[in-house]
């Protein structure tokens, strides 16, 4: 099924990228994907199962959302590389990755624990590790004011300061430990509010976190902005750890695993309000995440990374029903399914980052792995008859 993405990746308001999906087969657009894991270069055949004997049925198909969105760049991050010192060295937690995002867009990143997903998201928000090193671009084109975006590779501390929450914030994975436990929560809600808006009185910022709580359906926000973080339920928490990263109308926010410690039923709710909120407010958000059927629900583009790169990237219907990288292959053939009895994991694992094998970070866990893998890292390449937005960094894609 192609799909057609229609993007101007430009600096400018005025620029937009639109998606529409279109079958070339006439088949709907929400039947089952079928995805083969034949040989790589001639796995991708048709995807209705009318045209379909493939051995393995990917469902997330069904969960994805339809992508119509029209929208000016938000956050363009270009060769962003972040180097930690160790004791073997420097390692790259995150190298040389490469995206946009528009307003209103979900971009979700993928990847197993140890790809550089939250490095990459704590990078953007100027909160990594002591000692960390930054290169490259990412420039935020602020919602609150126009004219030039700022890059936040290189703001100063201070001017980072006044540019988390008001506009860009972020939801972290574990609301228990990313809450202080000695507040009430309606007073850290209170305090983030009165950072940016220094001229409200005592009664308008409390008014303010009142109705943040209210935005994130919690009820009864009153008496809940009285407790304190561990009177209340792990969807509760997350729901204010939502209320506080949305306090001051940010335009993007990275939400940072915000359902992996949570049950299924309360993980529904919570992407049921986040996806709300997105309309809403008309949010962009990067959506990290191990999890391809919370993308496939909440995404409309997805970057799989892998050792710190991006491998592959495209609208999130493409990649989860043509996957192109075997890295992406493993992560589906790996997810539970209803319709599946067999799990199958991806042999070995993630590489340490200071003992890479030469050319692709995949080649150890490869089974399409030949000697030409080793000679350099490939590029992102597109391939042949994918939509435009679609790469794979593979040597095999052609
Ligand atoms: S380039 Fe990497 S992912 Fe592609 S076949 Fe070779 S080892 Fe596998």
């Amino acid at each position: 099924m192609p799909l057609r993405l229609h993007r101007f990746n430009v600096w400018h308001p005025s620029a937009f990228s639109r998606l529409t999906s279109k079958n070339a087969d006439g088949c709907k657009n929400d039947y089952p994907a079928t995805i083969s894991l034949a040989p790589h270069s001639v796995a991708h055949g048709k995807s209705c199962p009318k045209h379909s004997n493939s051995p393995l049925k990917i469902s997330f198909a069904d969960r994805l959302r339809t992508y119509h969105v029209s929208m000016a760049t938000r956050l363009e991050v270009r060769g962003l590389t972040v180097k930690l010192p160790t004791r073997a060295g420097w390692i790259r937690p995150v190298n040389d990755v490469s995206f946009s995002l528009g307003e209103g867009e979900t971009l979700g990143i993928v990847g197993e624990s140890g790809s550089g997903k939250t490095m990459l998201a704590l990078a953007l928000m100027g909160l990594d590790p002591p000692g960390a090193r930054r290169r490259g671009q990412a420039w935020l084109q602020p919602r609150s004011r126009g004219g030039e975006g700022q890059n936040l590779i290189t703001a100063a501390p201070a001017e980072m300061r006044a540019l988390r929450g008001r506009e860009i914030a972020m939801i972290f994975q574990e609301p228990m430990t990313a809450l202080n436990p000695m507040m009430r929560v309606g007073a850290q809600i209170e305090e983030a509010i009165r950072v940016h808006e220094s001229g409200l009185s005592g009664s308008q910022v409390r008014e303010r976190a009142r109705q943040a709580l209210e935005r994130a359906a919690i009820p009864e926000p009153e008496s809940r902005a009285r407790q304190y973080p561990h009177q209340l339920s792990g969807g509760l928490r997350q729901r204010v750890m939502i209320a506080m990263a949305l306090a001051a109308n940010p335009g993007v926010l990275i939400a940072d695993e915000p359902t992996t410690a949570l049950d299924v039923t309360v993980q529904k709710q919570i992407l049921e309000l986040l996806a709300n909120l997105r309309r809403e407010l008309q949010l962009s958000m990067l959506f990290v995440t191990h999890d391809l059927g919370v993308v496939a629900q909440v995404a409309d583009r997805v970057a799989v990374m892998y050792a710190g790169r991006i491998v592959e990237e495209g609208a999130a219907s493409e990649v989860l029903r043509h996957p192109r990288h075997p890295y992406t292959e493993g992560l589906l053939r790996a997810a539970p399914q209803l319709t599946r009895e067999k799990l199958t994991p991806i042999a070995g694992t993630v590489p340490a980052l200071d003992a890479l094998p030469p050319g692709c970070a995949f080649a150890p866990r490869c089974v399409h792995h030949v000697a030409e893998c080793d000679a350099a890292v490939p590029d992102l390449r597109r391939p042949s008859g994918a939509d435009e937005n679609h790469h794979a960094r593979c040597i095999l894609v052609r």
